[in-house]
């Protein structure tokens, strides 16, 4: 073992010089893939000189998501305490499902849950849990508002037409949800945006009267905190008091932004979350965590057990349910993703996480600045987001993305919201500095110089 910990210490040398040598990793086409690298198994074993260059040769190949050349999703970078958390987990590979056989880390996940809680100004009777990521806490949330509803629904399965509602601009994990739950995709009403993205009150009202009238039950409101697209935040406060009139579960999908709530200066985007039945967060997002790390809190701690506990006496023999973590879980064996986080903030506390998250709108400020002050842009993202969408000299946002792709320069994605299509470029490693966001548009603008001219005059 302690052979194969070293030989992970060279490898990790191996994955940082070729962060820094080819930030892009040059994409392999599918076609190619296995003809390019040997990752046949075969009935025997190959010698190890074999495996590490094998292993090393996908390293260099792997698209590089802590390198100051990713821009292309909700997450990216690499927070050093966050991944010793990680590593650490996967030594000790407990199971979160009971005290007996994850003992303080129990704990651990316990005392991240509580001071979400807080932050979220959820009262104390709250609770929460980690699930296998953002999609996921949806679905929890969706089941015990579902449950909540319609206590019945768990033993005699649907006998009503439920619906929910979710904006227009939300993730696809709503209607994925809605499907897997046997709430059914017809159920799913998507509300319409203002042109921002944020959801319309109004339209909301107007979906719940006229599904009360044709006898359906509606039951879910998901609002989003930072868009998957825009990175818009729709107004928690306005939404709460139309869910309190009809009573109606009023989730929110923090996955993306709700790391807000551990910053002075924006947790005002999720104004009303104490009015609200549940929020979910990933730290793997804003908080800079490895990949997952997705947490979800609910003001109504005995609908998360009623929701998700079963008798069994083979697993849980020891210590009550409070200690029990597998009493409140989608899961049975648990991966342990509260270590990193809880690794991350006991090593910069509170305020450290404030400052990871605060970077993430300067950098962004950054960037839309740099666009406006420059006519060749176009902007489409509003202030308050760290999804920064823009055109560069009409030329089109997937033929753009994939070139610059292709050719190793950026790894930055495209998306689309109403009739506009556009790049979305997201600032949402920490640890970026200014000169990388800038260096981010120079080498954008030289390559479109060198390659691309033909296409934008066209
Ligand atoms: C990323 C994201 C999700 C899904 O989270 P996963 O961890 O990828 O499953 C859900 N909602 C929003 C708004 C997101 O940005």
């Amino acid at each position: 073992m302690h052979h194969d910990i070293a030989l992970f210490s060279e490898l990790c040398d191996v994955l940082f010089k070729s962060e820094i040598d080819e930030p892009v990793a040059r994409p392999i086409p599918t076609d190619q893939l296995l003809k390019k690298i040997d990752l046949s198994l075969n009935t025997e074993g190959v010698i190890e000189d074999t495996l590490v260059q094998t292993l090393q040769t996908i390293i260099k190949s792997t698209p590089k998501t802590a390198s100051k050349s990713f821009f292309n999703q909700l997450f990216g970078g690499r927070i050093g305490k966050a991944t010793l958390g990680d590593l650490l987990a996967v030594m000790l590979n407990n199971s979160m499902y009971t005290y007996k056989v994850a003992g303080p880390q129990v704990g651990i996940e316990k005392e991240v849950i509580k001071n979400i809680c807080n932050l979220a100004n959820y009262p104390k009777h709250s609770d929460g849990t980690f699930a296998p990521g953002g999609s996921m806490s949806n679905m929890m949330a969706l089941i015990m508002a579902r449950d909540a509803k319609a206590p019945e629904v768990r033993t005699e399965g649907l006998t009503k037409k439920m619906t929910l509602y979710t904006s227009a601009s939300s993730h696809y994990s709503i209607s994925k949800n809605a499907a897997l739950t046997g709430i059914g995709r017809d159920q799913v009403r998507l509300v319409n945006t203002n042109t921002k993205g944020e959801m319309l009150a109004q339209h909301l009202e107007t979906l719940i009267q006229k599904d009360l009238e044709d006898g359906y039950q509606p039951f879910f409101v998901n609002a989003t905190a930072g868009t998957t697209v825009l990175g818009a935040f729709d107004d928690i406060k306005t939404l709460s008091i139309i869910c309190k009139k009809h009573k109606i579960w009023l989730h929110v999908d923090g996955a993306y932004c709700g790391g807000v709530i551990f910053s002075k200066t924006y947790k005002h985007l999720v104004d009303g979350l104490e009015n609200t039945d549940s929020f979910s967060v990933n730290a793997h997002k804003m908080l800079g965590t490895p990949l997952s790390c997705s947490i979800i809190i609910t003001q109504h701690k005995a609908q998360l057990h009623h929701s998700f506990s079963n008798d069994a006496d083979y697993l849980y023999q020891t210590d009550g349910d409070d200690f029990n973590l597998g009493k409140t879980s989608l899961q049975c064996g648990r991966r342990n993703d509260a270590l990193k986080i809880w690794t991350l903030w006991k090593s910069v506390g509170t305020n450290g996480l404030e400052t990871i998250v605060n970077k993430q709108f300067e950098m962004a400020e950054i960037a839309r600045n740099y666009i406006k002050n420059n006519s060749n842009y176009k902007l489409y993202s509003f202030d308050d987001a760290i999804s920064i969408c823009f055109n560069y000299k009409d030329i089109t946002a997937k033929e753009l993305c994939t070139a610059l792709y292709e050719n190793s320069e950026l790894m930055v994605g495209f998306g689309s919201f109403k009739t506009d299509s556009f790049v979305r470029m997201v600032t949402i490693n920490s640890l970026l500095e200014k000169e990388d966001v800038l260096n981010f548009f120079s080498r954008l603008e030289a390559f479109v110089a060198k390659n691309m001219l033909k296409i934008a005059t066209s």
